[in-house]
């Protein structure tokens, strides 16, 4: 199974997720949009007043509550790209050869 077939398998999960609670009216690219940005700042929240030493030597507990916000952010955002018809890796692999171009290597 490749990486693609994977997203896109997580897309439909989702997808089948809102469509049996009957969120599909609420997910338009602006809620979307808005919702990956709060659940960032969730995930921001979790390291808010940890040293740098601390965020690299978080304790279960703490990993734990930073990878459910990694998911809270991935699911908006694999529902965004749904909604907005994006392959994402489609789409990542075009960036990061815009950004090799941008950034050239030393
Ligand atoms: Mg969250």
């Amino acid at each position: 199974v490749s990486d693609v077939s994977d997203l896109s398998e997580l897309q439909s999960e989702i997808r089948a997720f809102a469509d049996l609670r009957d969120w599909q009216q609420f997910h338009t690219p602006k809620n979307l949009a808005m919702a990956i940005t709060g659940e960032a700042g969730e995930l921001a929240a979790e390291f808010q007043w940890l040293t740098a030493d601390e965020s690299m030597a978080l304790t279960p507990e703490q990993h734990e509550a930073v990878r459910l916000e990694i998911a809270d952010v991935a699911i908006y955002l694999l529902r965004l790209a749904d909604v907005l018809g994006v392959d994402v890796e489609h789409a990542v692999r075009d960036k990061l050869a815009i950004n090799e171009r941008r950034f050239l290597a030393t």
